[in-house]
């Protein structure tokens, strides 16, 4: 789909109304941080280890071997959420859907004008900070850029083509898929940021210590095991206390 950004300038004012015609969410690749799945998850009430193969793609980035997960579309290139022109799941949607026609590139924000989406230029005055208050994306920025710095200190970190594919799939099993890779840790009372930020410090922990191939082919999954939970329990625990 064809589009023009435009960079907007701190204090910019833009007019828009959406005319809920839905087609935005057709043919988008709508990218998903660890956050966006938790609350996506936590709408449709599934677990995250039920939510990722039914509604998630991993698109492997060649160049850095990192693992992108975004949302499935239907074969005519819907989206799995749309009903009819509406989102079925519109209280939990995932950053992108929050922001349009804002969006992201690099450290701007920009102004995504598109021949398909009829809302721009007409209805309501906005300007970016009313814009995030307004369709309740502070947070899920928040947790996007715990993310993303997260990527980038990994990827400088650690040479990702070169581990091997077990490390690879539990590393993103980690990362992204929370209920899945918890074991039996007593989870009540933590909330999303903090499954976040566990989540994140669980897959840098993981591959401090396994990151020679042989450190964790030399261990019985027992003692792997062992160690993740404990880890887990003393990670978990700090970070419910900074709640
Ligand atoms: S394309 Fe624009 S007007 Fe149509 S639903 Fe999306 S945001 Fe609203
Ligand atoms: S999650 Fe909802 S708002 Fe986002 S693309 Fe899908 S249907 Fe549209």
């Amino acid at each position: 789909m064809q589009e023009v950004k435009r960079v907007l300038q701190n204090g910019e004012h833009f007019n828009f109304v959406c005319k809920m015609c839905g087609n935005c969410c057709n043919e988008m690749l709508i990218k998903l941080t660890p956050y966006d799945i938790i609350r996506l998850s936590a709408g449709l009430n599934l677990p995250t280890h039920e939510f990722i193969p039914q509604y998630v793609l991993f698109l492997k980035l060649q160049d850095t071997g990192w693992f992108l997960p975004v949302l499935k579309h239907v074969k005519k290139g819907e989206c799995l959420f749309k009903r009819g022109k509406k989102c079925r799941i519109h209280p939990y949607r995932p950053l992108p859907c929050r922001l349009f026609p804002v969006g992201r590139s690099e450290e701007n924000f920009v102004l995504q004008m598109s021949l398909y989406c009829k809302g721009l230029l007409t209805g309501c005055r906005w300007n970016l900070n009313s814009w995030l208050e307004a369709s309740e994306a502070i947070t899920y920025l928040e947790m996007s850029k715990l993310y993303y710095d997260f990527m980038e200190e990994i990827l400088q970190s650690y040479e990702l083509k070169t581990i091997s594919d077990k490390q690879y799939k539990l590393f993103f099993k980690i990362v992204y898929d929370f209920d899945g890779a918890r074991l039996d840790l007593t989870c009540s009372g933590i909330n999303d940021k903090t499954k976040v930020k566990y989540c994140l410090a669980m897959g840098k922990w993981f591959l401090e210590r396994f990151s020679e191939p042989h450190l964790l082919e030399e261990l019985s999954e027992e003692q792997f095991l062992d160690a993740y939970e404990k880890q887990g329990r003393m990670v978990l625990k700090q970070l419910i206390e900074q709640q």
